[in-house]
């Protein structure tokens, strides 16, 4: 993987891309899916990057968790470990219990058994399946499943997450629950998160800064803090406000392409 462990920039960094780029394919059938992209997540900052579908969301999620390779440009990582990473489907084990689908990362880590058992019953009580161990995937709801995931990420320990339309699959009630659990689990956690959702309103529930991308080649065409004190509440006026603007923004930039 092109990635060095030292940020490119500063110390301070847990995630760094410096004009990334990203081209799928060659010659005619050439893809610019990313274009000079730079972006710094710091340490304990909860980023989202919002943009159209097909603007390169998940190529720059999928670059910086180093299952693909840039094209140009540099990614850095904070630490030695592989970020922790969640996508829309659980893809979870499915002849394997709860327990063991979250166990699988603390054995490949090496741990003794005891210890593993034990972090597998703090794992599944932060994300409250405490009583759901024995459970297998297809006997739980989609947020349950998405819980398992999101604990098996855990017990990895890193410090930075990656998170491709981890609720999109989800309805809109279980979606706000996971919100809190995840705002809480992040806070506690200290952790850096980079978030991908086209979903506007989920952005500006969740995070400290909303990135915006333009429709191919992707490009940073907007940023934006939220300042809005936690925990925050998705059908806020403040929340709403923050989308609304996000979503202009978005609209303009569709409009543009004549989609
Ligand atoms: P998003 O996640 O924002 O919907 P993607 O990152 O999946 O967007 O895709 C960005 C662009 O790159 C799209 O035009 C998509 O068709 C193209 N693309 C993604 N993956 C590949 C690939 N493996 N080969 C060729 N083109 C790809
Ligand atoms: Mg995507």
């Amino acid at each position: 993987m092109t990635s060095t462990t030292t940020a490119p920039g500063s110390a301070t960094t847990a995630v760094a891309l410096a004009g990334v780029t990203k081209v799928y394919g060659r010659g005619a059938n050439a893809v610019l899916a990313l274009d000079g992209v730079s972006l710094d997540v710091a340490p304990g900052e909860f980023v989202c990057l919002v943009g159209a579908s097909g603007c390169g969301k998940s190529t720059l999620l999928n670059l910086v968790a180093g299952l693909d390779r840039p094209t140009g440009g540099q990614i850095g990582l904070a630490g030695q470990a592989s970020p922790g990473l969640m996508f829309q489907e659980p893809a979870l084990f499915p002849w394997l219990t709860v327990e063991a689908n979250v166990e699988v990362p603390l054995k490949l880590r090496g741990l003794p058994r005891a210890e593993r058992r034990e972090r597998v019953a703090e794992l599944l009580r932060t994300v409250h399946l405490a009583d759901f161990g024995r459970k297998r995937p297809h006997e739980l709801s989609g947020g349950m499943r998405q819980r398992v995931a999101l604990a098996r990420t855990l017990a990895l320990d890193t410090p930075v997450l990656l998170m491709d339309e981890p609720f999109g699959a989800l309805d809109a009630m279980t979606r706000d629950i996971l919100h809190d659990e995840l705002e809480r689990i992040w806070s506690e956690r200290k952790l850096s998160v980079l978030f991908v959702t086209h979903n506007v309103r989920e952005a500006a529930r969740l995070a400290d800064r909303i990135i915006l991308l333009s429709s191919r080649p992707g490009r940073i065409i907007y940023s934006t803090e939220v300042d809005i004190p936690r925990p925050r509440r998705i059908d806020s006026p403040d929340v709403a406000a923050i989308a609304a603007e996000v979503t202009e923004r978005l609209r303009t930039e569709v409009g543009r392409h004549g989609q």
